[in-house]
């Protein structure tokens, strides 16, 4: 019995909950340290179940986005510390009053993202804001079960490749599920976080417990990767252009899991009830009355379903909410319409983790270096057609 390959395994876990034998399991790759499925075939029945769940090996397919909102939280403090919008904190808020269990990726211990089940207003907290490393679904299968088999609701909001897998799991349970789906360009495995944060935590000599992608304290839209120790003390602060590897690894699209480079969904057609992103594109194809339009979110309406929740959710006035062309946010951000591409950095950092057994930090070290230089060229290149076009106008003006 085969399974996804590595070019296409997003880690879901469909496979293994739902595997009767229970022969399947999770090991490490030697180079990158990403886990893959694998089967104990002494145990395997050839049942074939775990190629029918498998989003990669039989994929859904999705509907184009009936509506596009740009969107925000009605409560300024949510707004401030969420990544965008606050639109996901609004939807838990709102199904928690509806009776529904939520589901979020929060962080468990030494720097693991999980995907957790929780019916706490509480445990939203820890929801919020995006992990840019891969999430676990652990033991969230069984626990959504449990909730979906004694007639519970879950509002769930997690990555494309994690919806699908939910979607395939509990096609039975499709109308007590309300699936938000992220727009996501890529994970990182999370050896590299750690490794990373080992490496800063020697460097600084000071012991992380937190840490933040887009740290609220220091603006959400400016992306500044963040290390705080047990006093609540912030001893690490970087955004890419800094040059933190991690941050430069992951926004320049260099350190991704395989798959992701591969990703089926990173496309206008969604599989689930909602979509939603970072607004990219605001006011190009219709002019807006959003004069400020940072932590702004776009909601993608994809169902019947999504629609009427979010209609709740401007009606309550939970959300502010203004209607977009549903074309704008998809030409606004690649990852509607590709997914992430290979540049040659990626293609440096793949022969450079095999020179350094798998160090990130080492490997990544002559890449950030190289990625500046080419962004210095890039921004110098710009400044140089500017220059040109200006002259070229003097010129026409004058003739
Ligand atoms: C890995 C990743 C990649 C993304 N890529 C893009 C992109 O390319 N373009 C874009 O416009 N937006 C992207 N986003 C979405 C963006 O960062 C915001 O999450 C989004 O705009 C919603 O913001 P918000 O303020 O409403 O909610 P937020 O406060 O950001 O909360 C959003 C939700 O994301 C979930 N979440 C956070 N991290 C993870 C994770 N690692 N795995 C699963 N779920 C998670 C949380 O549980 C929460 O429900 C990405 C998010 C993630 C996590
Ligand atoms: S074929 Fe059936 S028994 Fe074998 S690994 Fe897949 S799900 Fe398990
Ligand atoms: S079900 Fe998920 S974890 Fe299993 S092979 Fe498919 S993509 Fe990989
Ligand atoms: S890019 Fe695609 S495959 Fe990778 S984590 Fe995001 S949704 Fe999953």
């Amino acid at each position: 019995m085969k399974l996804a390959s590595k070019e296409t395994c997003t880690g879901c876990n469909a496979c293994a909950y739902i595997c009767p034998k229970k022969c399947i399991s999770f090991k490490n790759d030697e180079t990158y340290d990403i886990a893959y499925p694998v089967i104990d075939e002494t145990q395997c029945i050839n049942c074939g179940k775990c190629q029918k769940v498998c989003p990669a090996l039989s994929p859904l397919e999705g509907g184009v986005p009936l509506k596009a909102y740009a969107a925000w939280s009605s409560d300024s403090e949510e707004r401030r510390t969420s990544a965008s919008g606050g639109i996901a904190v609004e939807i838990y808020k709102y199904a928690l009053k509806c009776g529904c269990s939520t589901v979020g990726a929060a962080f468990g211990n030494n720097f693991q993202v999980y995907l957790k089940i929780s019916d706490e207003l509480d445990s939203i907290k820890g929801f919020k804001n995006s992990k840019y490393v891969f999430s676990s679904t652990n033991s969230l299968f069984q626990e959504m079960n449990t909730c979906l088999k004694a007639g519970g609701k879950i509002a769930v909001i997690a990555l494309p490749c994690q919806i699908a897998a939910i979607k395939k799991i509990f096609c039975r349970y499709l109308d007590n599920l309300l699936l938000v789906d992220l727009v996501c360009h890529g994970v990182t495995p999370t050896a590299y976080l750690t490794q990373h944060i080992k490496s800063i935590e020697q460097k600084k000599g000071d012991k992380a417990i937190s840490v933040f992608f887009r740290d609220p304290a220091y603006s959400t839209d400016t992306f500044t990767f963040t290390l705080y120790n047990v006093k609540g003390n912030c001893f690490y602060a970087k955004r890419t252009a800094n040059r933190d590897s991690y941050q430069v690894g992951y926004h320049r699209m260099i350190s991704y899991r395989e798959n992701c480079y591969h990703c089926q969904f990173a496309k206008q057609y969604r599989i689930s009830d909602l979509t939603i992103s970072d607004y990219k594109g605001l006011g190009k194809y219709a002019p807006s009355g959003i004069s400020d339009n940072r932590h702004v979110s776009c909601i993608l309406i994809n169902t019947d379903k999504g629609r009427d929740f979010v209609d709740c959710l401007i009606k309550q006035g939970n959300i502010v909410a203004e209607e977009r062309p549903v074309h704008e946010p998809i030409d606004g951000d690649a990852q509607l319409r590709y997914p992430s591409q290979k540049s040659l950095a990626r293609k440096i950092f793949e022969r450079r983790m095999k020179l350094c057994d798998g160090n990130f930090e080492r490997a990544m070290f002559p890449i950030i270096y190289m990625v500046s230089f080419q962004r210095f060229l890039y921004r110098i290149n710009n400044i140089l057609k500017r220059i040109i076009l200006k002259i070229l106008k003097i010129f026409r003006c004058n003739k």
